[in-house]
């Protein structure tokens, strides 16, 4: 069985009712902090309603520890600290960009690394999060995809990356306007649908109204064409769906994008017509990196508008942003322009993306953190739920 598959049929990461001892907080459900407490004494009937009291401490308040819990009895809160943690993960190096995009190495408790980066505007802010450390797509254009994957990112983790932004933006308690974490994007490191109930769980928990609050209409995931789980990315969690097309041939897409191999255009192009929710006011986003003499010709744009009829869709053109060692260039401003005149006059908007934070290695395609460093033998070792293996 390969890695990829071995992840895909790994369990969620976090189960069982029982208190362990040391057993992160961050990550659970309603449901599951709701059963931690029981674990704890406390009864059936009244552990919802503590549940939701921890919650807006967690989520609403962003405490990170036990004792600043003041609407619990002093009882309850010592029970809590003996037996359970609220643990983020830690943040192993801190860079800001000339232009104010923040990007942090953010170290899990196993020491693997992701990167997640924060884009602020003048009035709000995008906080791009890691789904997967490493990833197993190899799309020649990324430096993520020179990276191989490590493991899938827990709920807790990704949530854990919010709360890390938040604490630095010191954006606690939630503000109700004005936020300069105010979206998210799911277009760091890894291919969200292949961590799909992580990525869900996580997601879940920003969106729950008494806490991060963070509204599916400001989140976007971004997938390379996993299509049978994009559906149900829609179904059950409304957010906005981004994908990842840079081509309008199987021919070419097969190169730069080979999950295209198993998943062509026209399978992609299909989910993305049926995504759920998806209509003129809330489009689609088809993210076309502009790869310089490869994909960036006047026939490439008219083809791309073709493609996309009937879609409700907008078009994100990425300046291709190049990386140590990368095998293409970013095309022309003019070729840039010229290609987003085509696609405009067709109907459809094509703002080009600006690049953020490329100083840091911040930008599109630039994520890529130590964990390469792995030995290929732990990277084979690594266990189907995350945990790497003792070696
Ligand atoms: N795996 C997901 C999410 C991560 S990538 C996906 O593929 O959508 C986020 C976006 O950055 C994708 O559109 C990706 O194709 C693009 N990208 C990757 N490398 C890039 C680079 N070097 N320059 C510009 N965009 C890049």
């Amino acid at each position: 069985m390969s890695l990829e598959q071995n992840l895909a049929a790994a369990p969620p990461p976090v189960s069982g009712e029982g208190a362990e001892p040391g057993r992160n907080l961050i990550g659970l459900t309603r449901p599951e902090l709701a059963a931690a407490l029981v674990s704890l004494g406390e009864r059936e009937a009244s552990a919802p309603m503590r549940a939701r009291q921890l919650w807006h401490w967690l989520y609403y308040r962003g405490a990170r520890g036990f004792a600043e819990m003041t609407t619990l009895a002093k009882a309850t809160r010592g029970r809590l600290e003996e037996n359970f943690v609220i643990r983020r993960p830690e943040v192993a190096r801190a860079l800001e960009s000339a232009d104010g995009t923040r990007k942090w190495l953010v170290r899990f408790a196993d020491g693997q690394e992701v990167e997640t980066v924060h884009i602020p505007e003048a009035d709000r802010g995008a906080l791009c999060v890691s789904s997967q450390v490493g990833c197993t797509l190899t799309c020649a254009f990324c430096h993520t995809g020179t990276q191989k994957l490590v493991r899938n990112v827990t709920a807790a983790e990704i949530v854990g990356q919010i709360l890390i932004a938040r604490d630095a933006l010191g954006e606690w308690p939630t503000p109700k306007s004005g936020r300069m974490l105010s979206n998210i994007v799911m277009m760091g490191m890894g291919e969200p649908l292949l961590n799909y109930d992580n990525v869900a769980k996580a997601l879940a928990i920003a969106m729950d109204g008494e806490g991060i609050a963070l509204s599916r209409r400001r989140i976007t995931l971004s997938t390379a064409g996993i299509v049978p789980m994009i559906e149900r990315c829609g179904r059950e969690l409304g957010v906005n769906l981004a994908i990842s097309l840079h081509a309008v041939t199987d021919e070419l897409r097969d190169r730069i994008v080979p999950i295209n191999r198993k998943y062509p255009l026209k399978e992609l192009l299909a989910a993305a017509r049926a995504y759920p929710g998806a209509n003129n006011a809330r489009r689609i986003t088809v993210e076309y990196g502009m790869l310089y003499g490869v994909n960036d010709s006047p026939a490439d744009a008219r083809a791309l508008t073709r493609l996309l009829r009937g879609i409700p869709a907008k078009v994100n053109l990425i300046p291709f942003n190049p990386w140590p060692g990368a095998p293409y260039g970013c095309s022309s401003p003019a070729a840039i322009k010229a290609f987003a005149e085509i696609i405009n006059a067709a109907g459809y908007s094509a703002p080009v993306r600006i690049s953020r934070g490329q100083d840091i290695l911040a930008a599109c395609g630039q994520l890529k953190s130590a964990s390469q460093r792995l030995s290929r033998r732990a990277v084979r070792e690594t266990a189907a739920d995350g945990t790497p293996s003792a070696a």
